[in-house]
């Protein structure tokens, strides 16, 4: 597909809707308008027109449209664009006649922004920070989004391989200088000074343990725990729709139930994992395997328990950083009861050992109970069914996201790709920095600004590079 066909698409979302925005971009797009509209309003002015089919001479629709000359536009190309009223069969009339324009086709996924990429108005990091921007849920990535595509990691990363390019630059003439077998050593010295001081930079941003990444992903939080405790009514209770099927039979949650929340702006990830409890049935086995991987790559577990059931097999407790044991179903327990497991003295008698339920209690009393729960940060007594004790469990999850995800909005790294390009550029500079030669030390910032590049997608490195080179002598 060539890059100077004229590309058309439907930029708004799912029709039927109020408006529907058509974008055109490419060298045709004035041609088109003109075909459509019939003429071509004033550049960046909004001019009303009636559309017409150009084969048939048939009215469309009455749409607002725009027109930005390259390359002051989006994509950098002649661009136009069309309001229409947002019904399908509109859409689909203004999409046909567009079709049948010559030099026109269809855009393809992404095209309007890559096109934005090679024409510069963006770079690599930019063209991420757009689509989290259009993916964004929460408040806190709407920011980190903002701040990307507004060039917070791209500037920076185009800083660095500007100063690298000039350590590059007098790494070379020092080179140059050996050549005439007469080495100044403080030549050298300013440019292992910048690539010493880049390193320093570069790793105190691969320092922030990945809070941008985790920002991005949300805070994952899984609900485990033995069948029938109530892991489903909790977790519709906090995302307030009924994303699981709560039911009174166990083993029914088969499989990982995924929820996207936003507590306090902040993105969290609910995981409803299929109850935790040895079982012969394979499917139930699988779902049991998923849900303590699962819960195990968690940043928090909370893991439900129901006091007045006895515990009937030992369980198994992921290993997350962080678990909370929440009692559930204490709306159940007679008074006096007071999970966790305690019998309180007064009630000793009334419920005392002669009584199944106090049994059950003490039975959790048993030391493998303890001991399993040995690292527990914090216990909560809830009923998922009537909401006691609900209000403090969200507060708590909602600070706990707060303090996982405190500094992220200001984090640089997004994604891993940005980490990896970051990583190279450290690890080329550490080498560059202890190597034997000048011409190795070039070598080495050669690939730093290679890996740089990589990460705004200015491979052109070597071309700069060599148009610098150019007009860089020194006495040669
Ligand atoms: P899961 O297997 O752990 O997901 O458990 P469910 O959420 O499907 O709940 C199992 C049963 O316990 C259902 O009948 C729920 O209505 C009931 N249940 C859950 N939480 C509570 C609670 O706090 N109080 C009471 N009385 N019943 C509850």
């Amino acid at each position: 597909m060539a890059a100077s066909d004229t590309i058309f698409a439907l930029s708004s979302g799912r029709p039927p809707s109020a408006i529907a925005v058509v974008r055109i971009s490419g060298p045709r797009a004035g041609d088109a308008l003109k075909a459509l509209a019939g003429k071509l309003p004033s550049p960046r002015q909004a001019g009303l027109a009636r559309l017409r089919d150009p084969a048939t001479g048939d009215v469309i629709d009455e749409a607002l449209v725009l027109w930005f000359p390259g390359p002051a536009s989006e994509t950098g190309e002649d661009t136009a664009e069309l309001q229409l009223h947002g019904g399908r069969a509109v859409i689909a009339a203004t999409l046909a006649a567009l079709s049948r324009v010559e030099g026109l086709r269809l855009a393809e996924a992404g095209e309007f922004t890559r096109r934005a990429f090679e024409n510069g108005k963006l770079d690599l990091t930019a063209v991420e920070g757009l689509a989290d921007l259009i993916m964004a849920e929460t408040e806190a990535q709407r920011r980190l989004a903002w701040r990307q595509l507004k060039g917070l990691l791209g500037n920076r990363a185009e800083a660095w391989r500007q100063k690298l390019i000039q350590a590059l630059a007098l790494t070379e003439a020092a080179i140059d200088f050996s050549d005439e077998g007469d080495v100044p050593a403080d030549v050298l010295w300013p440019a292992l000074d910048i690539a010493r001081e880049l390193k320093g930079e570069i790793a105190a941003v691969l320092a922030d343990q990945g809070r941008g990444e985790r920002l991005r992903d949300g805070v994952i939080v899984a609900i485990a725990g033995p069948p029938n405790a109530g892991k489903s009514t909790l977790l519709n209770r906090i995302a307030r729709r009924e994303a699981a099927i709560v039911s009174p039979y166990a083993g029914t949650t088969r499989d990982v139930i995924e929820v996207h929340l936003d507590l306090g702006g902040l993105p969290v990830t609910l995981l409803d994992t299929a109850g935790i409890r040895t079982t012969d049935d394979p499917v139930e086995i699988e779902g049991v395997r998923r849900a303590i991987d699962r819960a195990g790559g968690a940043d928090l577990v909370l893991w439900i328990e129901d006091p007045t059931r006895p515990l009937a097999e030992p369980t198994e407790k992921p290993a997350a950083p962080a678990v909370w044991r929440i009692h559930n179903k204490i709306d159940l327990l007679p008074a006096g009861c007071e999970p966790p497991f305690r019998v309180s003295a007064k009630n000793e008698r009334s419920i005392g050992p002669n009584n199944s339920l106090g049994n059950m209690v003490n039975e959790r009393l048993t030391a493998r109970n303890e001991q399993l729960f040995s690292n527990t940060e914090a216990e909560f007594s809830i009923s998922a069914v009537t909401g006691q004790g609900f209000e403090a469990l969200l507060a708590a999850l909602t600070r706990f996201a707060g303090e996982f995800l405190a500094g992220a909005e200001s984090a640089l790294l997004t994604r891993e790709r940005h980490r990896r390009a970051l990583q190279e550029t450290e690890q080329a500079l550490d080498r560059a920095l202890k190597a034997k030669s000048e011409e190795l030390v070039a070598e080495e910032l050669r690939l730093a600004a290679q890996a740089l590049g990589r990460l705004t997608g200015r491979v052109d490195v070597e071309d700069i590079l060599d148009a610098i080179f150019r007009d860089f002598c020194i006495g040669k």
